[in-house]
């Protein structure tokens, strides 16, 4: 997978990250630091 691309959340900003659990590109707005997961895959699970 490559990393160069959208974010596969918001479609509008560079994706920055690769989530594990789900594997989307995500841009920083949609990663969660402390959950190591985008925004969608941190959101709930606790
Ligand atoms: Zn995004
Ligand atoms: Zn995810």
């Amino acid at each position: 997978m490559s990393l160069t691309g959208l974010c596969q959340i918001c479609e509008a900003a560079t994706a920055e990250h690769v989530c594990d659990r789900c594997g989307r590109a995500v841009c920083d707005d949609h990663w969660d630091e402390a959950a190591g997961a985008c925004s969608g895959c941190a959101a709930g699970r606790s």
